[in-house]
């Protein structure tokens, strides 16, 4: 059991699982602690803005996961509508 704060002002809450970063490692443990029916508390010191993203590509293991999670129309749609074979004239 851990406690985290989320705020200098609010209560400490007790969690089971306390996850720092809310980063693909941090929401994927988090999403996989859920799917199994562990409660947790994610944390994450940023404001969910980013400047740059960080993933172009889904790995094909990463795509087992968010099958088995379900989530593969939230990933798949920017995946399909790009062209997957360039046709060379001549
Ligand atoms: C330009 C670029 C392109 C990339 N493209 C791809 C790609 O196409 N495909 C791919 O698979 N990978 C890609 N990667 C790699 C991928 O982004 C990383 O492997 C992945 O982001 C790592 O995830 P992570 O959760 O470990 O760390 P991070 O993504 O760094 O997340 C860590 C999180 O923890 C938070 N945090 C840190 N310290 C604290 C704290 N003390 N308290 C609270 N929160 C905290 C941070 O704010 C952050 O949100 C790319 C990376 C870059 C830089």
């Amino acid at each position: 059991m851990a406690t985290a704060r989320t705020d200098a002002a609010s209560p400490p809450v007790r969690t089971p699982v306390l996850i720092v970063g809310g980063g693909p490692v941090g929401l994927a443990l988090a999403g996989e602690l859920g799917w199994r029916g562990v409660a947790c508390t994610l944390v994450e010191r940023g404001d969910g803005g980013i400047t740059q993203p960080k993933m172009d590509f889904v790995g094909a293991r990463t795509m087992e996961f968010c099958r088995r999670w379900g989530i593969v129309p939230w990933v798949m749609p920017p995946a399909t509508t790009a062209p997957t074979r360039r046709t060379v004239p001549g």
